[in-house]
Order: C-alpha cells, then sequence, then structure tokens
C-alpha cells in the first residue's frame, strides 16, 4: 500500500472556540484557583492564630500601629488622661500578659476599639460624646474585654492574615506591614462577645470606683435622642443596640449586687 501525504487540514492549530471565550475561560479560571487558595490561607491561619499564645502575640504586636490611625500629637491632654484612665482599670485586671497602649484616632466618627498587641483606640468622636469619666471607662473597659476574651485575635482576618502570612514568609517585621486597624475590626464581633465584654468591662469599673453609676449612661443619652450622626451609627454598627444593651447591664449590675448610685467623676480635661 502506498503511503500518500495528506495535507493537514486549514487551522489544525486553532481552537474552534471563539479566542475570546478561550481567554475568559483561562482568567476565569485562575482567579478562581487564586480566590481559593487565598481563603484556604485565610482559614488556616486564621485557625493557627488562634493557638498563638497571649505573650506571643503581645511581643510581636508591640510596637505596631495601624497604617490607618491618624494619631493625635502626643502632648494632647486627652491622650495623657485617657490613657490614665486605662492603666487604671487595667490594673484591675491580674495577670494580664499586655501593656495596653492607648491612642486616639482624629476621626470625628464615634468609634472604640481592641487591636492586636494591647492597642486601644479611640476617636476624637467618642471622646467628644462622653460626659464624665465612669461613661469613658465603661468604654474602654469594654474593650478590655475584648482582649480578656481574645476576640480581637479571632477578628483578625482578610487583610491582616494575608499580611501576617507575608510577613512569616519573608521575615519582615509585623509594625512594618501596613496593617490597618479596619482589616481587625470590619467584621465586628457577636452579640455574644460583645455582652461577654461588658460583663469584664463592667467588673472594671466596679473595681475602680466601688459602684457602676453612670457607666451606660452615654448608651442611653444614645438611645433617647435616636441621634442617627455618623459618629454613632459607626459605633452602634460595631456594637450592640445602645438600648437593649443599657437593659442587659442593669440586669448584670442587678444580679453582681453591684451599687448603682455613687460619685461620678468629671472628665479630667
Ligand atoms: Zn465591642
Amino acid at each position: 500500500m502506498k503511503f500518500v501525504a495528506k495535507k493537514p487540514r486549514e487551522g489544525i492549530n486553532v481552537s474552534d472556540v471563539h479566542p475570546l471565550v478561550e481567554a475568559g475561560t483561562l482568567v476565569v479560571g485562575l482567579t478562581l484557583i487564586f480566590v481559593f487558595i487565598a481563603l484556604l490561607l485565610i482559614f488556616l491561619i486564621e485557625i493557627a492564630l488562634y493557638f498563638v499564645s497571649d505573650e506571643t502575640e503581645a511581643e510581636l504586636f508591640a510596637d505596631w500601629l495601624p497604617e490607618d490611625l491618624v494619631a493625635v500629637s502626643p502632648a494632647d491632654d486627652r491622650l495623657y488622661e485617657t490613657q490614665l484612665l486605662l492603666d487604671r482599670l487595667s490594673s484591675h485586671w491580674i495577670d494580664t500578659p499586655y501593656t495596653f497602649r492607648l491612642e486616639i484616632d482624629d476621626s470625628e466618627v464615634a468609634n472604640a476599639m481592641a487591636l492586636p498587641g494591647g492597642l486601644v483606640v479611640v476617636t476624637e468622636g467618642l471622646l467628644d460624646k462622653v460626659e464624665s469619666e465612669n461613661e469613658l471607662a465603661f468604654v474602654l473597659g469594654h474593650e478590655l474585654g475584648h482582649f480578656r476574651n481574645r476576640d480581637h485575635i479571632r477578628a483578625l482576618g482578610r487583610g491582616i492574615v494575608l499580611s501576617l502570612f507575608f510577613a512569616v514568609v519573608t521575615g519582615n517585621d509585623v509594625a512594618g506591614l501596613g496593617i490597618k486597624a479596619t482589616d481587625v475590626t470590619l467584621r465586628g464581633f457577636s452579640r455574644k462577645q460583645e455582652s461577654a465584654a461588658d460583663e469584664f468591662g463592667l467588673s472594671l469599673v466596679h473595681a475602680e470606683y466601688g459602684h457602676v453609676n453612670e457607666a451606660w449612661r452615654l448608651f442611653e443619652r444614645w438611645d433617647s435622642e435616636q441621634d442617627s450622626s455618623p459618629g454613632i451609627v459607626t459605633y452602634l454598627s460595631t456594637h450592640p443596640q445602645a438600648g437593649n444593651r443599657v437593659e442587659d447591664l442593669k440586669l448584670l449590675a442587678d444580679r453582681e449586687g453591684w451599687q448603682v448610685q455613687g460619685d461620678v467623676r468629671a472628665l479630667q480635661w
């Protein structure tokens, strides 16, 4: 039999599928693979972080500041007084692994947050809203409650987790990573975490003053004012409804037999 060489048919190396469709499939496929790897990393590292001890965390984040923090001047009166108050409250938490640092963010939006390494950030907007030291003490105490329950570590996700991953891989310092506070606090906490933080916070306030008078006064005002200015919305977007919270705090004080009357201290600025 004689071999007859046949010419290959035209366009044998050209796919029948339109090139744009092929390119699209490739892009979508690769994107899905990358998203999957990123999600897997976030998941695995969140689990790993859960086993990082408080001491390691305190050490790792000792000098860290979030990249999106707009810090007020170190000479600011309110910074000095609020740090002192934070120190007084945390002194009732015996054996804490943290040295608590306070920073004031120059923002009109009222908020307070607990960040890795014992960093507590309050905003100028929040300090403008509090009317007594006792009100501020409870807000700070609540944030200390998040450290105590390690909620802030559980909240480490997304940006911060990937940044940490690259820090570990490249051997870089955490402080130079440009991690933002919003990376940590974006998710907020569950209702259960919030009420546990409230319980611990109120116990610190009670230990400090011997009563819990005016501890929740700020939330009573917010509840009755029905104020929807952006500052309040933001604090409330990461914290429980003011009205429910006041009710729960009253019940807690009653259950613990904590005095609800007592001298209220004026703000020291
Ligand atoms: Zn909270």
